[in-house]
């Protein structure tokens, strides 16, 4: 069983919702690096709200910032957990990697979930999430409309502010400049598994649960 899992891929690939699923079948923590930054910002702490300069253009935040904050996870958590959306470049993955070999808890799989466009602009402009407690739906799919209290605890669902079209073509830039590259640097270590990510969430975990299990 792999315990120690990176998810990769695109914005609105599905990282989230895999990484919810994967917690909720096999009890392996999670962290977002977006939903860290985003809980900065609702709690209105300085590096939340430059952060939010950034991200609400479409923008990756320094990698000195990602890495602090995700380092200070680390060392809170033992030796399994996922990662979604970190590392989102060459330099955080190799931060990464430094501290793992320091751990002796080096990477099990990176999972890089493949959608085509269509797909992600029509996630992104669908995509909510509930202001208290995170749950990510999509209005059509598991609820049916943006108006709609969160089905699991009642509460507001609200769209994120980078969830725009305008703000995904941004993203889809970084992401090929910034992430992409990151595809071939676990390809070389041997840890990259590639999961088409475009069917609905349980047709996608089938495919996740098979490699974490093989
Ligand atoms: P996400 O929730 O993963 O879609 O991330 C939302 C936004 O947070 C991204 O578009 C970036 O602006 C920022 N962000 C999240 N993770 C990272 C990261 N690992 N490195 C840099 N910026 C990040």
């Amino acid at each position: 069983m792999k315990h120690r899992i990176v998810l990769l891929g695109p914005p609105a690939s599905g990282k989230g919702t895999q990484a919810e699923l994967i917690t909720a079948r096999y009890g392996i923590p999670v962290t977002s690096s977006g939903a860290v930054l985003r809980e900065e910002k609702r709690r209105g702490t300085p590096l939340g709200l430059e952060a939010d300069k950034l991200t609400s253009q479409g923008k990756l935040v320094p990698d000195e910032i990602v890495i602090e904050l995700m380092s200070h996870w680390l060392e809170r958590h033992g030796d399994a957990w996922i990662f979604d959306g970190f590392p989102r470049s060459v330099p955080q993955a190799e931060a990464l990697e430094r501290l793992l070999a320091q751990q002796g808890t080096p990477l099990d799989v990176v999972l890089a979930l493949q959608a085509d466009l269509a797909t992600l602009q029509q996630r992104v402009t669908s995509r909510l999430v509930c202001s208290q407690c995170g749950l990510i739906v999509s209005a059509g799919l598991h609820v049916a409309s943006v108006d709609a209290p969160c089905p699991r605890c009642g509460g507001a669902l609200t769209r994120r502010n980078d969830d725009t079209l305008e703000t995904l073509s941004e993203r889809m830039r970084e992401y090929a400049e910034k992430t992409e590259p990151l595809v071939e640097y676990y390809e070389q270590r041997g840890l990259l598994r590639t999961i088409d990510s475009a069917g609905v969430p349980d047709a996608v975990f089938q495919q996740v649960a098979a490699i974490l299990e093989s």
